[in-house]
């Protein structure tokens, strides 16, 4: 186990856990007893995307084992280093659904709020280690070209906050949003796709809360959990007060070799989540971004898994298999 400081120690507020997470390869190692790993991380990965992890998240990670599920997310290894054909800087196609800054307007009745590009928590996997965040969030202008556009398009019902997280985004500043676009007659709906119920679980606070339950729709909440190592205790407890809040629960998933490639690691994951009060939704296979290739699972493997996971676990707890494709109407089924 990790050598834990005393409670009272402990930063408590979620913007100082936020700001205390793990940057260092060399002290996540060490934290770990695994030493002997750090031949093996890539300066080159480090530098493009460097390492990012709340300390609450390596709590969950076992002591002395390299291959463990979530440091194999967050730590950059060599095998980044791989040029692989096929995997490229804007995997998703975003550019070409771009409705303003921040606004991407992909599917039918369905608004994606790009945030914010911040992240509590770097995941290897991630199409947003290439993607050209900085100056292209909703949140700029404080939200009103974002709204503008939206208000412009009456068929959009839902909008997704969607990022990076968030919910790194301050309360007030969500707040400072949800009040423009409660202005909107059309939107009927508000999802929110997010890690930190799962990585920073001090990130559902009081604040937050009351802010969420204030709100005039019904609220879809996206957590975004690969494992089932990835729940405990303060985890389960920050989504029984989304749920006690009126949101629904979802996971969505990514297929990720050496992580939840198994079928006893996916029905866990799906038993995990329901027992916190979350229906799985989604399990993607891997956006084809550059330096995850080592990540990726053939689709013959993954439909595999899938119909294996279809004849072990009640039908909803099964997630719908997909792929995310430029140019389709919505995500493709495998
Ligand atoms: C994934 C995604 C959505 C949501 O799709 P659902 O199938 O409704 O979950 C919406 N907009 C964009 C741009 C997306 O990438
Ligand atoms: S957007 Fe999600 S998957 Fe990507 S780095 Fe942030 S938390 Fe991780």
């Amino acid at each position: 186990m990790i050598p834990a400081a005393p409670l009272a120690l402990q930063p408590v507020r979620w913007q100082d856990q936020w700001r205390d997470g793990v940057r260092d390869p060399a002290e996540l190692l060490s934290l770990l007893g695994l030493d002997a790993l750090a031949t093996r991380l890539s300066p080159a990965a480090m530098a493009q995307f460097p390492l990012r992890v709340p300390r609450a998240f390596v709590a969950r990670m076992r002591h002395g084992d390299p291959a463990d599920p979530l440091l194999r997310q967050v730590l950059p290894l060599d095998d980044e280093d791989l040029i692989a054909p096929g995997f490229s800087w804007d995997a998703v196609g975003d550019a070409a659904a771009k409705a303003a800054d921040g606004v991407l307007h992909k599917y039918r009745g369905r608004a994606l709020l790009i945030t914010t590009g911040s992240c509590a928590v770097n995941c290897r996997y991630c199409f947003r280690r290439h993607f050209p965040y900085a100056d292209e969030t909703a949140a700029r202008g404080d939200w009103r070209e974002a709204v503008a556009a939206i208000a412009a398009d009456p068929t959009i019902e839902e909008v997704l906050l969607s990022g990076g997280d968030p919910l790194s985004l301050s309360t007030p500043k969500l707040d400072d949003l949800t009040c423009q676009l409660a202005a909107l007659p059309q939107v009927k709906r508000l999802r929110i796709h997010s890690r930190l119920p799962v990585v920073l679980p001090a990130r559902i606070d009081d604040a937050f809360i009351a802010w969420m339950s204030a709100l005039p729709w019904p609220v879809t909440f996206v957590i975004h959990a690969n494992h089932a190592n990835e729940f405990d205790g303060e985890v389960d407890a920050a989504l029984g007060r989304l749920r006690d809040a009126g949101a629904i629960l979802l996971n969505q998933a990514v297929l990720l070799r050496g992580v939840n490639d198994s079928i006893d690691a996916l029905a866990d994951l799906s038993e995990r989540g329901f027992q916190a009060g979350v229906l799985p939704y989604y399990l993607h296979q891997l956006d084809r971004v550059q330096g995850a290739a080592h990540f990726e699972v053939d689709d013959d493997t993954a439909l595999a898994l899938h119909r294996a996971l279809a004849a072990r676990l009640s039908g909803y707890l099964v997630p719908h298999l997909v792929r995310e494709v430029a140019g389709d109407p919505g995500k493709r089924p495998l």
